[in-house]
């Protein structure tokens, strides 16, 4: 059909539904991305890190830097490497106010968490400061988590901690500067909610993983028993092998 003929059926019969990523029509009004480019998306089917996720290459169980130290929760396991349209589709709905999406990022957070595969307690999604859940109006990971609490039932608990510093954008950091920057940002203000307890953590992202891990420091030291985490993608496949590669 041309794309004319396209705009004036749109026009008489107006769609709403339409996959994100290559705007042909669905029915799946939850879900908004087709059966095509659903299997084009970048999935994580490689060979991951027994720990963190990362994508590695040699034949050892983790990565180098799980090796050299291991992170403060047990596991973490993503859907997607952090590439488009899943890049995308997380910063519109983080910055750009695309609500639509939040079923479908719920949907990809549900399938990581069947993907981890364990028993949890509570959900705890990495909380924003203030300051920033004030200006976006909404935290992206507390969103994400519908369905677990929605289908699965799982106690969400978006009280017990709280991140007292505003710390700033991390995007331009590395990995040594994210943790400096992190450093005591978070704080247990509900002890009695997480203790002997095996959380579950929920955040968008897995960057560096430094603020995972940081929640995670902060849990374990309220008598938390146990931190699992979960992600809609994960970044440091290049950075990783590159690092790696110095070595
Ligand atoms: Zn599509
Ligand atoms: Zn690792």
């Amino acid at each position: 059909m041309s794309d004319f003929k396209k705009d004036i059926l749109e026009i008489l019969f107006p769609s709403d539904f339409k996959c994100v990523c290559c705007g042909e029509e669905i029915s799946n009004e939850d879900f908004l991305i087709c059966e095509n480019c659903y299997k084009k998306l970048p999935w994580i089917n490689g060979k991951v890190c027994e720990v963190c996720g990362e994508l590695i290459k040699s034949e050892s169980k983790l990565c180098m830097q799980c090796k050299s130290k291991l992170p403060y929760f047990k596991k973490c396991v993503s859907l997607f490497k952090y590439e488009e349209p899943i890049s995308s589709l997380i910063k519109n709905f983080k910055y750009n106010n695309a609500t639509y999406l939040q079923k479908t990022l719920a949907t990809f957070i549900l399938k990581s968490f069947l993907k981890l595969n364990e028993k949890v307690d509570v959900v705890i999604p990495v909380p924003l400061h203030y300051n920033r859940f004030k200006h976006r109006g909404f935290n992206q990971s507390e969103e994400i988590c519908y369905y677990l609490k929605s289908l699965l039932n799982l106690s969400v608990n978006t009280n017990a901690v709280v991140r007292k510093i505003d710390t700033q954008t991390q995007t331009e950091l590395n990995r040594k500067q994210r943790c400096e920057n992190l450093k005591d940002a978070f704080v247990v203000v509900d002890k009695n909610a997480i203790k002997n307890k095996t959380v579950l953590l929920v955040d968008d992202v897995y960057t560096t993983g430094s603020t995972l891990n940081e929640v995670a420091k902060t849990l374990i030291k309220a008598k938390v028993k146990n931190v699992f985490a979960i992600t809609i993608a994960h970044n440091t496949i290049e950075t990783n092998l590159l690092e790696e590669f110095k070595k």
